[in-house]
């Protein structure tokens, strides 16, 4: 059996285990230390009562008869599809047709998957630092070239840093496809309507392809922030949208999101849409009814309350942290429309010798932005997902420490 090389040949997913590790070799020498964790990229609130609500009422429905439901619609049920629609797009002026949304189990697997779209030498770009997920599974499938010196020789980087003020050049040779995480994960930061406008100029231009995820739009608090790619003229000519109810509603462990892939998407004369549908028909069986009565719920008038409820409690904590740090002289970025602040590392210290340090001095623990890419050297994300009482503990502990 000849197998996938490149798969093989991946790097050990190093980060997240090297600091479980860094964190248990510390607790069991210093074990009275109470160890505070800004590191999680997980919710902490519980679902929201109206969520819950809709999942045991369609647990009830599945026991009778009347009620019982098998195998669903290939692209998810109409009554949650019409209220995204309603609730994410048109609420924003976007007119989304009904087989345009795709629901999935997670945006993760959405993005990992909608590569099997692109042929296997379409060469790639994403913004630097980023979500690691657009980087492996193409790595996986051998697009990236070789891994040398923490970098993929086939992929374009686009870096994000203080000095560009996070803001990601246009690729500066020829790509297919450009990834777009916005509010971003890990820096936090937001692109203006001009400055998305200019990629979407730019794919329409050069007939690539946008994959933009909004994982994180429902904590974006200026209405003036684009939710949705789709708010920029023709986006819907070279962009698909990934998004998700994990942070919206704290759905990370009950699975629900959803992929727009309009059907003006044409590339090489063919329909990404038809694509698309045809690739998830065959290999993906759908997400539970109950827990796709539980995503509809979101959209309630008390869901959208109460889900507000819980953004507003992460927003909370972000403002925490970056005042605090702020304050404190420490260069802090993003916080205000994501749940992830991002910061420079003090006395230009690497990202790992600074999660030593916090380790050490404050039993503090968060995230090195060389995890994230090389322009993430020297930086560190600090999350809001803590209860707020920790997170001024942590705050306190991060200023004195320092
Ligand atoms: N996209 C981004 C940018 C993320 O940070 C995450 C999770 O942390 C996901 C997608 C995963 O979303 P889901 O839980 O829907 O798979």
């Amino acid at each position: 059996m000849k197998i996938n090389q490149a798969l093989a040949d991946l790097p050990a997913g190093y980060l997240f285990a090297e600091i479980a590790k860094r964190v248990k070799e510390y607790s069991a020498n210093n074990p009275q230390a109470d160890i505070l964790r800004l590191g999680i990229g997980d919710v902490t609130r519980p679902l929201v009562p109206a969520v819950v609500e809709a999942m045991k009422q369609a647990a009830d429905e599945m026991g009778t008869p009347e009620g019982f439901h098998g195998y669903g619609p290939d692209f998810g049920y109409d009554f949650l599809i019409n209220a995204i629609i309603a609730g994410d797009y048109l609420s924003r002026g976007v007119e989304i047709a009904f087989d345009e949304v795709f629901i999935s189990d997670g945006a993760k697997s959405d993005v990992g998957n909608l590569q099997e779209l692109f042929g296997n030498d379409a060469k790639i770009a994403v913004t630097d630092p980023v979500y690691p997920v657009y980087v492996d599974s193409n790595a996986m499938a051998g697009r990236l070239g070789k891994y040398e010196n923490g970098k993929w020789s086939g992929l374009t980087y686009l870096p994000c840093n203080a000095e560009n003020g996070f803001v990601p050049p246009l690729p500066p040779q020829r790509v297919d496809v450009v990834y777009l995480c916005y509010p971003n994960n890990p820096t936090g930061t937001v692109l203006t309507r001009e400055q998305l406008q200019k990629f979407v100029d730019w794919a329409l231009e050069n007939d690539a392809l946008i994959v933009y995820d909004a994982a994180y739009k429902a904590f974006i608090t200026d209405p003036a922030i684009p939710r949705s790619i789709f708010e920029i003229p023709g986006a819907k000519k070279c962009a698909m949208e990934c998004c998700s109810f994990s942070k919206t509603a704290g759905f990370t462990g009950t699975r629900c999101a959803y992929t727009v892939v309009p059907k003006e998407l044409v590339f090489s004369g063919v329909s990404l849409n038809r694509m698309w549908g045809r690739r998830q028909a065959t290999k993906f069986n759908g997400v539970s009814y109950p827990v796709q009565r539980a995503a509809q719920a979101v959209y309630s008038p008390e869901g959208q309350r109460q889900i507000m409820e819980n953004i507003l409690y992460y927003q909370e904590n972000a403002r925490v942290i970056r005042e605090g740090l702020t304050a404190a002289g420490i260069q802090t970025f993003g916080g205000v429309h994501a749940p992830y602040i991002w910061m420079k590392t003090p006395k230009g210290l690497s990202g790992w010798d600074f999660f030593d340090l916090l380790l050490n001095k404050a039993h503090v623990v968060g995230t090195p932005g060389e995890g994230f890419g090389p322009s993430g050297a020297g930086y560190f994300r600090l999350t809001a997902f803590n209860t707020l009482e920790k997170t001024r503990e942590a705050v306190q502990r991060i200023i004195q420490a320092l």
